[in-house]
């Protein structure tokens, strides 16, 4: 190594000239015109997270705005008096103010002063104010005077992390930059770059993983690559990075998706341990997860892809991934994660939660496709029909898993899960890597499976609809749905009354009602023939009687007709988390 002082990356790669700018090309391109083309404005807004580049772009566009002998597209020379005057930081032309620490009305007085002053053998004086949101209302104030009429020949700079901070007055004088976030392979294409050029080696896996832990800011990369670095001794390698940086590897979430896939509770269960082994709290471990299950759900619509925000090997990864799973596997594996990490923080056990919640995912692929790619066996496996209960125990888990066939996947299906084993009727099938262990289990099994008869099993007879399983089903949709705002106002304030075997019909008021109802019964049927174990449960909507205006209405109906009758009510209502009824 060389006897140089060590300088940090993010200072030593700062970029210096627009064209090295990473991750803001076209904006660097617009202010490289504005240097070309000598349309200067007086006064810019710089907005965005920190860490993208706003206060290099500023200088870059300072220095670029005084070069004597700038190129025709716009960047400095770096080699004139003025550039070389930027680049020591004694540039007479170029003031610096960071609000965050200096927003006194006396500090910005002080720069104020400085503006009347005309620019020294350049030709714009340039000032740049950073973090401008932090200056207090006296000093915006008397810096809203300058900005109102500025003398000719300065600029003004300003950067903020809070763009809604800033007053309106100032903001409708500036020329407003938004600076995005810079993508995972913007900063790891940069990494590479700088990697080579301090003679590291770095497995791109590696730069993929501090890219994302950098979130979309080079400055924090740069930062986090100095670190592996110096504890990788200049050989950046994936495991060490995963160690330094203490991130979970990326493998167990695709092993564990792929344990999913296959409904192997034991190897979900394996990894867990082998998580918590390696000192990763349960919580994390959850969120990890989660995202992994999102991504993987962006993965597998090709609108949506562009939301994944990974390397593009990572990204290939996902796509493949992500074919293996019906659209449906991926609302309900996130609601159970939701679900358990809601419930985290109060469970008692909290590796026992979290297991339950791998293990009902782990069933969802398997029921689903059992449901969707199993023929129902003849007489041999005729289920003995399950007795409606009234109420199941509501501590017991209830698998979030319909019964209705779901859409198989397009993708060839794993061996493993392309064959099923039927087990004995009303048992879902679990999975244990040992089969053997499976026989001695099943009678423990069958105890805990008959107690809830909604756990979707495809064999098992539909349990009758009954007017309370419904409504609790129909209570748990307007709790799991909150969004729906006008449908669950509606929902609170009637019921479905019953017209045939299984079929169900409800009347709403008007039209938009309906149409509400239309575009989200598939969910909504879903979501209730799962909750009361009936695959054939239909629910009609309908508008009401033109002329039941006239009949006398029950207080319900009243009391529903007003509140549907009057958009501001109901709203306050949902608001409120209330009802009449
Ligand atoms: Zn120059």
């Amino acid at each position: 190594m060389s006897d140089q002082p060590y300088i940090v990356s993010a200072r030593k790669y700062r970029p210096a000239t627009f064209s090295s700018v990473v991750g803001q090309r076209n904006l660097a391109e617009t202010l490289r015109n504005a240097v070309s083309t000598g349309r200067v404005a007086q006064a810019y807004l710089f907005c965005g997270p920190r860490g993208v580049g706003k206060t290099s772009c500023a200088r870059i566009f300072a220095k670029a705005l005084n070069c004597t002998n700038p190129t025709t597209d716009g960047e400095a020379c770096g080699e004139c008096a003025s550039c070389r005057a930027v680049d020591l930081g004694n540039s007479f032309n170029l003031l610096e103010l960071d609000a965050a620490s200096n927003n006194s009305v006396n500090d910005i007085r002080d720069i104020m002063d400085q503006v009347n002053v005309p620019p020294q053998d350049g030709r714009y004086r340039v000032f740049i104010i950073d973090e401008v949101h932090m200056l207090s209302t006296q000093a915006f104030n008397a810096f809203l005077k300058t900005l109102e009429e500025p003398p000719k020949n300065v600029v003004f700079i300003l950067a903020t992390t809070e763009k809604h901070k800033i007053l309106p007055t100032i903001l409708s004088r500036c020329q407003v930059y938004d600076f995005k976030r810079i993508t995972v392979d913007d900063i790891v294409e940069h990494l590479k770059y700088v990697a080579s050029r301090e003679g590291i080696s770095a497995d791109e896996r590696a730069l993929g993983v501090i890219a994302q832990k950098a979130d979309g800011a080079m400055r924090d990369a740069l930062s986090i690559f100095d670190q592996v670095a110096a504890s990788c001794m200049g050989n950046i390698t994936y495991d060490g990075t995963i160690a330094n940086l203490n991130v979970l590897d990326h493998e167990c979430y695709f092993g564990l998706t792929e344990a999913f896939g296959a409904g192997d509770v034991a190897a979900a269960l394996l990894i867990y341990n082998g998580v918590r082994d390696k000192g990763f709290d349960s919580l994390f471990f959850l969120n990890g997860l989660a995202s992994h299950i999102r991504n993987l759900m962006v993965a597998a619509d090709p609108r949506t892809i562009g939301l994944l925000e990974v390397s593009r090997s990572l990204a290939q990864r996902y796509v493949a991934q992500a074919s293996s799973f019906p659209a449906q596997w991926y609302y309900r594996t996130l609601d159970i994660l939701n679900e358990c990490e809601v419930n985290y923080r109060m469970a008692a056990n909290k590796q026992l939660a979290v297991e339950l919640a791998l293990m009902k995912t782990s069933m969802l692929r398997q029921n689903s496709e059992s449901v969707a790619e199993t023929p129902v066996p003849p007489s041999s496996t005729t289920p003995t029909p399950t007795p409606p209960r009234p109420s199941a125990p509501a501590s017991v888990a209830r698998p979030a898993v319909s019964a209705q066939p779901v859409v198989p996947s397009s993708r060839p299906r794993t061996p493993r899960a392309a064959t099923p084993r039927l087990s004995a009727p009303g048992l879902t099938t679990i999975r244990l890597s040992g089969e053997d262990k499976k026989d001695k289990k099943e009678e423990g099994d069958r105890n805990v499976d008959d107690s809830h008869p909604d756990n979707g099993n495809p064999l098992t007879k539909d349990v009758p609809v009954s007017d309370e399983r419904l409504a609790e089903a129909w209570q748990q949709f307007i709790a799991s749905h909150p969004e729906q705002k006008i449908v669950i106002t509606t929902m609170r304030t009637t019921m479905p009354s019953r017209s045939g075997d299984g079929e169900y019909s409800l009347s709403v008021a008007n039209a938009g009602q309906k149409a509400q109802f239309d575009a989200i019964m598939p969910e909504l049927l879903e979501f209730i023939r799962s909750r009361i174990g009936n695959r054939n449960f239909t629910l009609r909507v309908g508008l009401q009687e033109v002329d039941s205006s006239h009949r006398r209405l029950t207080q319900r109906e009243f009391l529903t007709k007003v509140v549907t009758d009057n958009p501001v009510l109901s709203e306050l209502l949902t608001y409120l988390d209330a009802s009449f009824v």
